[in-house]
C-alpha cells in the first residue's frame, strides 16, 4: 500500500520522496532506469543547492565523493569580451557555501536515490510509467507501468508526482505540457580528461551556440556543446565527431583540448525548453524538469528540482490529511502558487540571459559591460547561484547599465578584457 507514487528518481523525485518518507508517508519511486544511471547535464550545482543537500544529510557524502568546488562562472562573449562572476565576491549577500559543487550525475543521483531509500521510500527500478489512472471525475488515482520483461501492472495512490524530467509522461497525460517555442536547442554532453581548468565553470558563447566547461572532480571536465536545433542535424550518426569539429573551430579554446582525451560517450538531449501550464491537477503534481525547464546556460535545474521538492512535500502531506478527495486539491494548488512565487524572478532572469545568448550583439555589449563592472558580474552569478534575489538584476538601473550603448568598448579595450580574464 503506497500513499504517494513518485514517477522518476532524479533529483526532483528522490528529494520529494525523501521529504515524504522522512515524514512517515508511504512513498514509492518508479524509475524506468537502473541507478546509477547517466543523465546529460553540465553537472554543476549552485551554492544554495548545498543548503538542501545538507538538510537531506547527503552533502558530506557528496563532498567525499570527489565533487569539484567552483568559485564562480567565467563567461566569454562571441567578441572575446569575458567576465568572471565569483560567488564569494557578491556585495551584500552570502550563499550557503561560497562555492558551487560539480559532480558526475552517475554519482550524485545515486546518492540522492539512496538517501530516499534510507528514509523509507520504496524504489522500483526498470519500471516505466505509461499512463495515468483516473476516477470518473478525472482525478488521478494511480499509474499503469510496464517492466523490462513486458509485464504490466496498475498501481494506485492518493497522489501521483510527475518527477519524470523533460518530456514528462505525467505532464503529457495530464495535458499540461507546453512547448516554449523561443528556445529550440540541442545539447551534446561528454567528459574529457587533460583539460586545464581554473577554479570556475566556463561558458563560451558563439554565434552558433555555446560551450560549457566544468571541472566535475576526478580529473574530469564536463564538456557541453549546445547548438540550435537546425545545427544539430549535422551531428546525426556521429555526435562525437560533431563535438570535436565544433570545438576545433574555436581557436581560443581548441588548444586546451590538444592533449585531452574523451572518456565518456557523447550524450545528446533536446530540444529542452518546456513548461507545464500549471504544476498540479486533481490527485497529481509536477516537480523538477517535468514542471519547467528553460535552458542549461544558467545551470540551475538541479537546485530548482531540489527546491521544488521542498515546496511540494509539505503540501502533499496536507493533501493526504484531507478526508475527502476534493479537499486534496487546495494544498496542491497552493504548491503551484508557491512555486510560481519562488521561481518567477529567476524565470525572468533566465529569459533575459536566453535572449543575450541568442543574439550575439546583445551578448557582446553585456559581456563588455560586465567585464568593466565586476560587481555586476558577481551579482548576476549570485542570482544564478540562487542566493541573490532576482530583483537585484531585474532593476531597470541594473539592466540599463548592462545594455546601454556607451558601455561599448574599443577593440583595444576588448582585447585587454580578454587578456585579463584568460584562465
Ligand atoms: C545539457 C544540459 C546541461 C545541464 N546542466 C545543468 C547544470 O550544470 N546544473 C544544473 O543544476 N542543471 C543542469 N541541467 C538541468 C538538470 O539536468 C535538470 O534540471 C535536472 O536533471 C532535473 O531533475 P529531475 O529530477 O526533474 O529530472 P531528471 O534528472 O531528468 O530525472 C527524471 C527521471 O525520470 C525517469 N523517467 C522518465 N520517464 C519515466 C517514465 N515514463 N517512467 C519512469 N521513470 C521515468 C528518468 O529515468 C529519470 O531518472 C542541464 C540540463 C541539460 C539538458
Amino acid at each position: 500500500m503506497t500513499q504517494v507514487i513518485v514517477v522518476g528518481g532524479g533529483p526532483a523525485g528522490a528529494a520529494t520522496a525523501f521529504q515524504l518518507a522522512r515524514a512517515g508517508v508511504h512513498v514509492t519511486i518508479l524509475d524506468r532506469a537502473h541507478f546509477p544511471r547517466d543523465k546529460p547535464c553540465s553537472e554543476y550545482m549552485s551554492p544554495q543547492a548545498s543548503r538542501i543537500l545538507d538538510a537531506m544529510g547527503v552533502l558530506e557524502q557528496i563532498e567525499q565523493s570527489g565533487a569539484a568546488h567552483l568559485a564562480g562562472m567565467r563567461v566569454r562573449a562571441p567578441n572575446g569580451a569575458t567576465f568572471h562572476g565569483r560567488f564569494a565576491d557578491v556585495r551584500g549577500f552570502r550563499g550557503y557555501r561560497d562555492r558551487g559543487l560539480a559532480l558526475r550525475r552517475t554519482i550524485l543521483d545515486n546518492l540522492l536515490v539512496d538517501r530516499a531509500r534510507a528514509a523509507g521510500a520504496v524504489v522500483r527500478e526498470g519500471v516505466r510509467v505509461t499512463a495515468l489512472r483516473r476516477d470518473s471525475s478525472g482525478r488521478v488515482t494511480g499509474v499503469d507501468v510496464i517492466d523490462e520483461k513486458g509485464g504490466t501492472q496498475t498501481l494506485s495512490a492518493a497522489v501521483v508526482v510527475g518527477a519524470d524530467g523533460l518530456r514528462s509522461v505525467v505532464a503529457r497525460r495530464l495535458d499540461l505540457a507546453a512547448t516554449r517555442l523561443a528556445q529550440r536547442r540541442v545539447a551534446f554532453v561528454t567528459h574529457f580528461t587533460g583539460i586545464d581548468m581554473g577554479d570556475s565553470g566556463e561558458m563560451h558563447v558563439e554565434r552558433d551556440g555555446y560551450l560549457g566547461l566544468a571541472d566535475v572532480g576526478g580529473g574530469m571536465t564536463n564538456v557541453a556543446v549546445v547548438v540550435p536545433r537546425s545545427r544539430a542535424r549535422e551531428a546525426s550518426g556521429d555526435p562525437a565527431a560533431f563535438v570535436d569539429a565544433w570545438i576545433a573551430r574555436r581557436r581560443h579554446v581548441a588548444p586546451r583540448f590538444g592533449k585531452a582525451v574523451r572518456v565518456t560517450p557523447v550524450l545528446a538531449t533536446g530540444p529542452f525548453a518546456s513548461a507545464s501550464r500549471r504544476a498540479w491537477a486533481p490527485g497529481a503534481a509536477l516537480v523538477g524538469d517535468a514542471a519547467d525547464f528553460y535552458d542549461p546556460f544558467t545551470g540551475e535545474g538541479i537546485y530548482a528540482a531540489l527546491r521544488g521538492a521542498e515546496l511540494l512535500a509539505p503540501r502533499i502531506i496536507d493533501a493526504l490529511a484531507a478526508t475527502a478527495p476534493a479537499d486534496r486539491d487546495a494544498p496542491l494548488r497552493a504548491y503551484d502558487s508557491a512555486r510560481i512565487a519562488e521561481f518567477r524572478g529567476k524565470w525572468s532572469v533566465e529569459q533575459i540571459i536566453g535572449v543575450a545568448v541568442s543574439f550575439p550583439a546583445v551578448m557582446n555589449v553585456a559581456a563588455r559591460s560586465l567585464a568593466l563592472r565586476p560587481h555586476m558580474a558577481h551579482t548576476i552569478v549570485g542570482v544564478t547561484g540562487d542566493f541573490v534575489p532576482a530583483r537585484e538584476v531585474l532593476r531597470p538601473s541594473f539592466l540599463l547599465r548592462l545594455l546601454l550603448p556607451w558601455t561599448r568598448g574599443t577593440k583595444r579595450q576588448d582585447q585587454a578584457l580578454v587578456n585579463h580574464e584568460a584562465p
